[in-house]
């Protein structure tokens, strides 16, 4: 049923010492060790290697995935006492991650879900999205590849997909994985004849599952759309950086009176146009007048400005400006300068949106710059808020938390 080719038999368990300090760290909880972090290794083993981990007393720490392609050398599985690495340990785990999520797996009006979120669900490396029937399997390290087959028959008991698709992230595209396997294969079930279908909060959407950003579609804002579609009733909504339109789409079902999407893709713009058709049944939507931009989101912004094009909602979610720790500075100064630049578009009494998705930018330094944007705007912010995670991306350590967003009033 699974159409995979044979993955390489696991080598030895490796032997693995680590300093004083990571020892500590993977004891409080954290999933990484890096490659300077290893003190001695006993063989040089092969991606998806298990790596038990000892104390200066020769016990058992932890066990992990050895990965000598990347500089986190191993994800950690496991602390505490021996365990099995084996069908049985990843079909428990999955059963966790998948109880968490219950609220929203039992629901009718969402089939859409991420139901692994990589080291937050204890798969370091490893996430998992269902469309509807479909589920999307990307690997962002190759040394999930000798164990990819338990896992994914771990999720087939559970889940009963039609279809999995495998995705390949860029370090596991790399190596000899991505000689095996195309990023995008299907390797359960048909080739979809197109974008797949699915539901959120009762709106129809599509995803390009094999080709499209991330595993399609951005999961993570679904909280955050909803209540942007309970916002927007009767204002003229701007959608920064929409993609495929997900804010856009809720604005319209929301009772927006116009919404205009800003996205330099072209293809995403596309999939926006074809959000807003699919639901031309429901009444918000059909009565919305919908336009966009194809463009740079600030020179678009700056455009609007000057033509003083005003609008009473303003939703700012754009990709991550921070890839590295070098980066966060000016990440924090984009980000000031698109709250300037949407506040110069946001009427008084306007709500302003803005998200970050940058794991190196802290909740409290974004807003920070939000709040230094609106100064030099020379605007006052009133009833500001923050919101964080939904419940199927949780949070399980400190670099798992990303994704945040503010919501302000312009006075
Ligand atoms: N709000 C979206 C997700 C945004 S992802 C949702 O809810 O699904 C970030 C988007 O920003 C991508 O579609 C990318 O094409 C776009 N983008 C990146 N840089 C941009 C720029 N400088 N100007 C306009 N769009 C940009």
């Amino acid at each position: 049923m699974i159409d995979l080719p044979d993955a390489p038999k696991l080598g030895k368990r490796l032997a693995i010492r680590v300093t004083k300090d990571a020892l500590r760290q993977v004891r409080g909880g954290h999933p990484w060790i890096y490659d300077e972090a290893i003190t001695s290794a006993s063989d040089h083993g092969r991606a998806g290697d298990l790596a038990v981990i000892f104390d200066d007393r020769r016990k058992f720490a932890a066990i992990g995935l050895w990965d000598p392609a990347s500089p986190i050398r191993i994800k950690v599985l496991h602390l505490g006492a021996p365990e099995t690495i084996d069908q049985q340990f990843f079909g428990a785990r999955l059963d966790q991650a998948l109880a968490l999520r219950s609220p929203l797996l039992d629901g009718d009006d969402t089939d859409a879900c991420r139901l692994v979120h990589g080291e937050n669900d204890g798969f370091p490396g490893l996430v998992v999205d269902e469309y509807a029937d479909t589920l999307v399997v990307k690997l962002y390290s190759a040394a999930w590849w000798p164990h990819l087959r338990m896992v994914l028959e771990a999720l087939v008991e559970r889940r009963s997909p039609n279809r999995i698709v495998l995705r390949l992230g860029r370090l596991a595209a790399k190596g000899e994985l991505g000689t095996l396997i195309e990023d995008g294969q299907v390797v359960m079930g048909d080739q979809p004849d197109g974008p797949v279908r699915f539901r959120e909060n009762g709106l129809e959407f599509e995803a390009d599952v094999q080709r499209g950003q991330k595993t399609g579609h951005f999961l993570d804002q679904r909280e955050n759309r909803q209540r942007v579609r309970e916002a927007a009733s009767g204002r003229r909504v701007l959608d920064v950086f929409s993609h495929t339109g997900g804010f856009s789409l809720y604005a319209a079902a929301g009772g927006a009176v116009s919404v205009h999407s800003v996205d330099r893709s072209e293809p995403a713009l596309a999939s926006a146009r074809r959000h807003m058709e699919l639901n031309a049944s429901n009444p918000g939507v059909a009565a919305c007048e919908a336009s966009q931009s194809a463009g740079d989101a600030f020179e678009v912004l700056a455009d609007l400005a000057s033509r003083r094009v005003g609008h009473e909602l303003v939703v700012i979610d754009p990709p991550s400006f921070a890839s590295r720790q070098s980066d966060v500075d000016g990440a924090l100064h984009a980000y000031q300068r698109l709250t300037r630049a949407g506040l110069a578009v946001l009427a008084p009494g306007g709500l302003l949106v803005q998200a970050s998705c940058s794991s190196r930018v802290t909740a409290e330094s974004f807003v920070d710059s939000v709040l230094a944007g609106a100064d030099e705007a020379g605007v006052e912010l009133s009833s500001i808020d923050v919101t964080g995670h939904p419940l199927d991306h949780p949070v399980g350590f400190v670099h798992g938390h990303y994704l945040k967003a503010v919501y302000a009033t312009r006075a």
